[in-house]
């Protein structure tokens, strides 16, 4: 079965494991945890931050975040399709009485213009908009990245209204490798920032949240409270290491096999356009008359797995359980659909 359903399928490589399986560990409540306290330390050292806290999912992460950066009562100024907002279960909502303001953007990036216009008044009838959140890369707009200029014009709206800006990175690094920059520039850019190991980077499990020494301490609290301390986890963090130093560059060819699987679908009668391919995401638009359920069904029948996206629109996405032999099959597999 070729799974392309998401970057999430992937299972730890044998090396991934040997380092899970000697990883040092103890109990990371107490924060005995000599492992995850390394992840901790180097994922918050690439990014030039002060400290970071590992979560068992970018959800948590994500939502750890809006509860410290906020007030229940106050606004989360986002993209419509946001993670934050469409994927996380009402959580901003449901955990910490925020409500959304929802944006309209290009293939999911909102700009700095859009927020300056959106921003509440003082006024006792609106909720006080206090928090920005941005997706890179950004799932819904098909693996879209945000242009760093624009990110640089957005913090300097957030710092002249006082508002506090946080990434949600679970992709991150799918960003960076395709425009070279460094991690650091991002951390200088947001007060939080979320990143996902499960991902592309092939990890089993987590995401660390990285922001100042006295976010983390708050966060640690959050956490606790979200069910989410864990003990032996440098078993699960190992992976992470693991990921960071071996599972960064290679999210290169992700990207190539992507714009192959694009430039595949564009040629196929049932699908009328294909979204820009920028990193590992690919969205096809069926032709009127084909639904989503009917391509998933053939794409089944012949040993692929793709999801739906709603209107029409159905993804692929490519990851390290994805290589050159599997690309091959797909495009040969993929042919055999007829319309
Ligand atoms: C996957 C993802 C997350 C986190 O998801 P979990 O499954 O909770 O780890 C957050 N944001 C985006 C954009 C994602 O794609």
């Amino acid at each position: 079965m070729i799974d392309l359903r998401s970057d999430t399928i992937t299972k730890p490589t044998s090396e991934m494991l040997e380092a899970m399986m000697t990883a040092e560990v103890g109990d990371d409540v107490f924060g005995d945890d000599p492992t995850v306290n390394s992840l901790q330390e180097k994922t918050a050292e690439m990014f030039g931050m002060e400290d970071g806290l590992y979560c068992p999912s970018g959800t948590m992460t994500n939502q750890i975040a809006m509860r410290i950066l906020t007030r229940p009562q106050d606004e989360v100024i986002c993209h419509k399709y946001s993670h934050v907002y469409l994927y996380e279960g009402g959580g901003m909502m449901y955990n910490s009485m925020l409500s959304p303001k929802l944006l309209e953007g290009n293939r999911g990036r909102i700009t700095a213009d859009q927020i300056a216009n959106s921003i509440n008044p003082d006024d006792i009838h609106f909720p006080k908009s206090k928090l920005v959140v941005l997706e890179n890369t950004m799932n819904k707009g098909g693996g879209s990245i945000y242009d760093i200029e624009e990110i640089k014009k957005i913090r300097k709206v957030c710092d002249d209204h006082e508002l506090k800006l946080h990434l949600d990175g679970a992709r991150f690094f799918n960003a960076v490798v395709t425009t070279g920059e460094s991690p650091k520039e991002y951390g200088k850019l947001f007060d939080t920032i979320s990143i996902c190991f499960s991902k592309g980077l092939g990890a089993p499990v987590g995401s660390v949240l990285l922001g100042t020494k006295d976010q983390i301490k708050e966060a640690k609290r959050v956490r606790k409270v979200f069910g989410g301390g864990m003990r032996q986890a440098g078993y699960l963090a190992a992976a992470c290491i693991y990921a960071l130093d071996h599972h960064i560059d290679r999210l290169a060819k992700d990207h190539t096999r992507a714009q192959i699987i694009g430039e595949v679908l564009k040629s196929l009668p049932f699908i009328e356009e294909v979204m820009p391919v920028d990193t590992n995401i690919v969205i096809g638009k069926l032709v009127e008359g084909k639904s989503e359920k009917w391509l998933l069904d053939e794409l089944e029948k012949q040993g692929i797995r793709a999801v739906g996206f709603g209107k029409g629109l159905v993804r692929f996405v490519t990851h390290l359980d994805f290589g050159g032999d599997d690309l091959s099959m797909f495009e040969k597999a993929i042919l055999k659909i007829s319309s």
